[in-house]
């Protein structure tokens, strides 16, 4: 059994698309084992996206980040990384497979409606970030 972090993102929140993308979610049989609504600031966001600081989209990534209220949640499953980055689709809506989280929903490659860690360290990493043991039940 395998944790991995998501995020919900602006265009998520802001288009009241939380329980339909939880719905894909758990319909994949992840579980939710933590989620808060929170608001990231711009240094959370700096932080959070910070191995693309160097990227020429990373100022409209940390603008878009922190527009408006975002989902943290941890996700729990076998495989859970890869197999929600399966459920996700790809980084660009326009490359996603049919029925993933990003086809369904996504509008662009920028607000592209979730996040999940690529990797079990990069994992490890974002969910401290965001939560601490006793809120991930
Ligand atoms: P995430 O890390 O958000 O789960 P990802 O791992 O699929 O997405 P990354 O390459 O890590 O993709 O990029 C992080 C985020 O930066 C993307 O989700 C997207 O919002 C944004 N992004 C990536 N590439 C571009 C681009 N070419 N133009 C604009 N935004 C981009
Ligand atoms: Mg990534």
């Amino acid at each position: 059994i395998e944790r991995t972090f998501s995020i919900l993102k602006p265009d998520a929140t802001r288009r009241n698309l939380t329980g339909a993308v939880n719905a894909l979610i758990e319909k994949a049989g992840l579980r939710i084992v933590a989620q808060k609504r929170i608001r990231l600031s711009r240094e959370q966001a700096e932080t959070f996206y910070g191995v693309h600081k160097e990227r020429p989209f990373f100022g409209e990534l940390v603008e878009q980040m922190t527009a408006a209220p975002v989902v943290v949640q941890v996700l729990e499953g076998e495989n859970a990384i890869a197999h929600y980055r399966e459920v996700m689709g790809a980084t660009n809506p326009a490359n996603a497979a049919p029925g993933t989280i990003r086809k369904e929903f996504a509008l662009n490659v920028g607000e592209n409606t979730v996040h999940g860690s690529d990797a079990p360290e990069t994992a490890v990493v974002e969910i401290a970030q965001f939560f601490s043991g006793n809120e991930i039940v």
